[in-house]
């Protein structure tokens, strides 16, 4: 029978470096990475009835209804029975959503970024994306090689709809009144739950992946414990 999977989260603002950072621990754990955003826009470019229906609430910077979402999401987590190692980026987001994720999978660890609001409102509000490939820059910090436009395919760049000051200043309030809870449910049902602190995901990064290493390895150590203790049939 495959071992059970290790199921972390990790929550942050709008433009808190989750996805950044879900990068790089992709790449140096092996986690599949899932994000909510990633899989309503994908609804959205396939013209899908689901992504007709959720488009102007991403464009509005606004939450897309449950009914869209959790059967979504839950639907795509399923898929990834085999996986040994599960990452869910942007989900839950409120509580109703961690009530409907706890119904199917008890979480494991949950990364919580605790990120400055003057940081954020500068980094979204200087991204451009390039639709097609997800590839993103910032007109200050990493700006293409000619305005405007992606390096690699010469197409435009665009600002993400939800990247308007309106919008971002929407789901930061948002962001504020709904997941902060999150964070006390989880802690409160005794999940391992940490929050980094800081404005650079070079900076945070170091620190998180200390720790997710140390808390996979106590559970290896767990795992490899128990199937003694059965081997031995105790
Ligand atoms: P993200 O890429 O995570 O910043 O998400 C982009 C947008 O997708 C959000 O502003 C929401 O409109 C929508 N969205 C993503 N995840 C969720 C979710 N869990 N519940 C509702 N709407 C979501």
């Amino acid at each position: 029978m495959a071992a059970k999977a290790f199921k972390a989260l990790i929550l942050g603002p709008p433009g808190g470096g989750k996805g950044t950072l879900s990068k790089r621990l992709v790449r140096d754990f092996g986690f599949k990475h899932f994000s909510a955003g990633d899989a309503l826009r994908a609804e959205i470019s396939a013209g899908s009835a689901l992504g007709q229906k959720a488009k102007d609430y991403i464009a509005q910077g606004a939450l897309v209804p449950d009914e869209l979402v959790t059967d979504l999401v839950l639907g795509q987590l399923a898929t990834l029975r085999n996986e040994p190692r599960w990452l869910l980026d942007g989900f839950p987001r409120h509580m109703a959503q961690a009530v409907a994720l706890d119904a199917k999978h008890e979480v494991d660890l949950v990364l919580d970024l605790d990120i400055p609001e003057a940081e954020i409102l500068s980094r979204l509000g200087g991204r451009r994306v390039h639709v097609a490939s997800g590839r993103s820059y910032h007109v200050e910090w990493n700006p293409p090689k000619k305005e405007g436009i992606d390096d690699e395919t010469g197409e435009p760049l665009v600002t993400r709809p939800d990247d308007t000051a309106e919008a971002i200043t929407r789901r930061l309030q948002q962001y504020h009144d709904l997941a902060k809870p999150l964070v006390d449910h989880y802690a409160k049902s005794g999940r391992d739950v940490q929050t980094f602190a800081g404005t650079e995901s070079d900076v945070i990064y170091p620190v998180m992946k200390e720790h997710v290493a140390k808390v996979l390895h106590v559970r290896d150590i767990a795992a490899l414990a128990r199937g003694m203790v059965s081997e031995l049939g105790c």
